[in-house]
């Protein structure tokens, strides 16, 4: 396939209409650094953003038709203004339908995307998807919004458009990102704070290895994170985990509640500390955390799986100082962070460890923090 562009993305706009686009837009995916199963609990993450984004070429109609072309899935869907798709299409048709309930006078759409984002791979393509078209749409009517609220009107695109349960870190940070730049996000009051991530200066690559696997049982087990943390909570008589010290983790009697809660005090702890290694640059104690990190979701909060757990040790052996399970977990994908050079060793070692297994080889990129959502 040619490589994602803002030229590709135009000629696929104009294979598909007839006519050329207004625009192009970008959003990028996203990987969390650490803070795992902490937003929900109004605790801290890290993320940074991609190079790796969704492109989509857009130009207004007015006959309220909303038109959507996706090169990934090979369909247009076309239906009209404040209609919500099934499937895919979900996605950006939510996107119109939440800003146009926000007062937006859409008149109809077309759209085309293109991406270079692994779809479903725990990196944020969803967010990456519906950050572009939003970008789009708001561009085109004069941008009446602002970006917090374009985050705001994305999220309730995934929760209650799409039905997708999701926080709000995906879309935050692909709203917000900066270059060489993490984004620590306080899910309690959503203010973020920008933390250099000058990875490649201090020596160091962060590779993601996508696993390619999504065990079925992911959603369910989500759910019932939620409500654990939620009941863990009650029980201390707290209004959320973040509120909750360590000492008061450990007091909880059902083994279960005491397991996730642990979990999730340690985690926002070990987000706080992260952030503060990285003010002063030391990569190689980050490393430890991630280590920590993914330690805690295989064993307190057991959100891991096989092919996590393989990834993060093949990684590990193959000379990464630290690595872990991101994403929400039973798949998706893992981060390791390499000295400069090793990046090869590291991932030869996860090949084999996948192969050996007969296990479909993983996906690997390298995460270099990127901008924010802009028009291209
Ligand atoms: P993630 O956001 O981690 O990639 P999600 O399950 O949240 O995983 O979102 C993936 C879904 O988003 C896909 O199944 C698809 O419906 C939609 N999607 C994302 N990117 C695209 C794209 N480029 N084309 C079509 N659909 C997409
Ligand atoms: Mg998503």
């Amino acid at each position: 396939m040619d490589p994602v562009s803002k030229e590709t993305v135009l000629q696929q706009f104009h294979d598909t209409y007839g006519y050329p686009a207004t625009g192009v837009w970008a959003a990028p995916g996203r990987v969390n650094l650490i803070g795992e199963h902490t937003d929900y609990n109004n605790g801290l993450c890290l993320p940074v953003a991609l190079e790796q984004r969704t492109l989509v070429a857009a130009a207004l109609r007015s006959d309220r038709t909303v038109r959507v072309h996706s090169r990934q899935s090979d369909e247009t869907y076309s239906g009209s203004v404040g209609d919500i798709a099934a499937g895919w299409a979900a996605y950006p048709t939510a996107v119109v339908w939440s800003l146009a309930r926000e007062g937006l006078p859409l008149e109809g759409i077309d759209l085309a995307v293109d991406s270079s984002v692994p779809v479903g791979a725990g990196l944020s393509s969803s967010a990456a998807l519906t950050c572009s078209v939003a970008l789009a749409v708001n561009d085109l009517h004069g941008s009446p919004f602002s970006r917090d609220q374009l985050v705001k009107m994305c999220i309730r695109a995934e929760n209650e458009g799409v039905g997708a349960p999701t926080g709000g870190m995906d879309q935050t940070i692909a709203l917000f990102a900066r270059p060489s730049t993490a984004l620590l996000l306080d899910c309690q009051d959503g203010s973020t704070e920008p933390i250099p991530f000058d990875l490649h200066n201090a020596g160091f690559e962060l590779i993601v290895i996508d696993t390619r696997v999504k065990h079925s049982l992911a959603d369910g087990q989500y759910g019932l994170r939620r409500s654990q943390c939620v009941d863990a909570a009650q029980a201390l008589g707290v209004d959320s985990l973040r509120e909750a010290t360590v000492d008061q983790a450990e007091s909880l009697s059902d083994p279960i509640l005491r397991a996730r809660a642990r979990h999730v005090v340690a985690e926002i702890a070990r987000t706080r500390q992260a952030a503060e290694l990285l003010r002063n640059s030391r990569f190689s104690d980050v490393g430890t955390l991630f280590d920590n990190s993914h330690a805690s979701l295989c064993d307190d909060f057991e959100v891991s799986c096989e092919e996590l757990d393989v990834a993060v040790a093949a990684a590990r052996r193959g000379g990464a100082i630290g690595a872990r399970m991101t994403g929400g977990g039973f798949g998706g994908s893992a981060i390791a962070l390499v000295p400069v050079g090793r990046g090869a060793e590291v991932t030869a070692s996860v090949g084999r460890e996948f192969a050996a297994r007969g296990w479909r080889a993983p996906h690997f990129l390298t995460a270099v923090a990127g901008g924010s959502a802009t028009r291209l």
